[in-house]
């Protein structure tokens, strides 16, 4: 029995003489019960016809006979349509014997109504407004077809949420329908909001989400999930019909990267907002022109949330950089520190890539020893999103065996909302160093013990030169908060500083032809230079070390 009023008649008439299908008459007729909309639709169909002959067959009577009336002639039509031996292969075949079976004098209006969907010799009727979706895109074949891409993916999940992207003249020919029925409304003093009207995409999701659950062994198909399954409809036929709003309301259509058309359906729904209903008819018909064509379904995409692993790295190589190194589109050095660490993460987790960050970088020249620097990565579409303690500690052991060139520990999995304690307060941390110091004048032993005792030296670093091209030229204040030397000859020792993190600490070593002041030149009043640096330490308490 289909949850329809008396007021609800016109409508229904309405809709089916313009080329409605079942469904979208129950959505124009705002039916929000979602089992009417799992029905078979030429059921549906059946019933919505007997319902409109009803009401010219019992015009005399009052209101609540005819709904009585009503009942009966659903019952009736229920128990024929449930022989499964009657199933006809088109809705066409299917409308003829009940014309023929029905009483003499309903018989002409049963014509009448037939007549009004516009079902003719050898054609099918594609739907006016939803375009064939709710008619031929929303069946076991289409749950099957989803089905199969969820599983060649391979993908680990607990729930998933079904999602579809609808062409967007879909929302200029509601709008025309939803016209159409205004008219009657009014006329008839019935009132419905338009967002009242079950959308396409809400009736899609009410039919499909059981079917795709069925399909994929009972997974929950929900309404919010770490997984989601997209499926993309388009119907190129009709594409031309958002066409005239972009002279009707300009200012909504203006192009935009990464979209191949400016009809979006975000800029047609604001263009129908604008536009008025009498310009509205002038450039549009309604109800809408009936389509040759269905609506098709692209490739179905699956996309996993990322999933986000840190922990520290060591890098033990002095010719290595943290991120692939590109001049002009040409790679530098063979590797490097992200590559060597994502290598095994993308492959355990299935991932299509990945981003990578970390609590600062070191020069290519520049080693990372001690605990190691903090690092994250996100990874894009993992098809895997869960390993087990014991199997991150195997991960990390096959990135460890993998190079000699770098080592993780804590390897982690976190979430986004913790990665961003590796960036906040950045500045604030500390971080330690060694660095092997040449000097142009000969030393001795006693000429820098004078160094060890100088304590948060405040020194004022312009941009380095080196750097120029990627950060702003600006004088940034950075704290020395201790150094320490050990006397190696009389040329050389080695410095150890501890200092805010974001320190230049090349620079402060040669002074960047005076670019940082105080520098090492002037304490040490000759020409000092770096040949080695290591960082020793990266005072960040993220992510939590995981005992050995
Ligand atoms: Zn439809």
């Amino acid at each position: 029995m289909l949850p329809l009023k008396e007021k609800d008649k016109p409508i229904v008439q309405k809709l089916l003489s313009a080329g409605c299908c079942a469904r979208c008459v129950l959505r124009f007729c705002c039916v929000s019960v979602q089992a009417a909309y799992r029905r078979p639709q030429h059921e549906t169909l059946k019933e919505l016809q007997a319902f409109i002959r009803d009401t010219e067959n019992d015009k005399p009577q009052d209101s609540e006979t005819a709904v009585e009336s009503t009942e009966e002639n659903n019952k009736s039509h229920d128990a024929a349509v449930s022989e499964p031996a009657e199933d006809p292969p088109s809705k066409r075949a299917k409308l003829e014997p009940s014309a023929a079976d029905a009483p003499s004098e309903e018989a002409a209006a049963a014509a009448a109504a037939a007549a009004a969907v516009k079902l003719k010799d050898g054609e099918s009727s594609v739907c006016v407004v939803c375009l064939g979706i709710l008619q031929e895109l929303c069946d076991t074949t289409q749950a099957v077809k989803i089905a199969e891409a969820v599983k060649a993916g391979k993908y680990e999940f607990d729930t998933l949420v079904l999602s579809v992207s609808l062409p967007a003249q879909l929302c200029v020919r509601e709008h025309s329908c939803w016209l159409h029925v205004k008219k009657e409304s009014r006329e008839k003093s019935v009132a419905a909001d338009k967002d009242d009207v079950i959308q396409v995409k809400e009736a899609f999701k009410w039919i499909m989400q059981g079917l795709v659950s069925k399909e994929l062994g009972g997974v929950a198909v929900v309404t919010r999930s770490l997984f989601e399954v997209a499926v993309e409809i388009t119907h190129p036929e009709t594409d031309a019909d958002c066409h005239f709003l972009a002279s009707t309301c300009p200012d909504c259509f203006k192009p935009t990267k990464n979209k191949q058309s400016v009809f979006t359906r975000m800029a047609v729904v604001k263009a129908l907002e604008k536009v008025s209903d009498a310009k509205f008819l002038k450039h549009y018909p309604c109800p809408p022109a009936q389509p040759t064509s269905c609506c098709s379904s692209q490739d179905v995409q699956c996309l996993h949330v990322s999933v986000f692993v840190a922990g520290r790295y060591n890098k033990f190589c002095r010719s290595l950089p943290q991120t692939p190194w590109l001049i002009d589109g040409e790679r530098r050095m063979e590797s490097s520190v992200e590559e060597l660490i994502a290598a095994s993460i993308l492959s355990s987790f299935r991932a299509d890539g990945f981003n990578f960050s970390s609590s600062g970088r070191e020069d290519v020249d520049v080693r990372t020893l001690g605990n190691g620097r903090p690092f994250a990565m996100e990874l894009l579409n993992p098809h895997r999103s869960r390993l087990s303690k014991v199997e991150m500690k195997q991960l990390q052991e096959t990135i460890n065996t993998s190079s000699d060139k770098i080592r993780v520990r804590d390897l982690q999995i976190v979430t986004k909302e913790a990665m961003s304690r590796m960036k906040e307060g950045e500045e604030e941390k500390t971080k330690s160093y060694t660095a092997l110091i040449w000097t142009q004048k000969p030393i001795e032993k006693d000429d820098i013990t004078f160094i060890d005792d100088i304590k948060d030296l405040t020194l004022d670093q312009k941009t380095p030169l080196r750097v120029l091209h990627r950060r702003a030229l600006a004088v940034r204040q950075r704290v020395i908060h201790s150094m320490n030397t050990r006397f190696l000859d009389s040329h050389h020792f080695y410095l150890g500083l501890k200092t805010q993190a974001g320190t230049y600490i090349k620079e402060f070593v040669h002074g960047d032809f005076g670019r940082t002041k105080p520098n090492l030149c002037q304490l040490l009043k000759t020409d000092t230079d770096i040949l080695e640096l290591d960082v020793e330490s990266v005072d960040v308490d993220w992510p939590p070390s995981i005992p050995e």
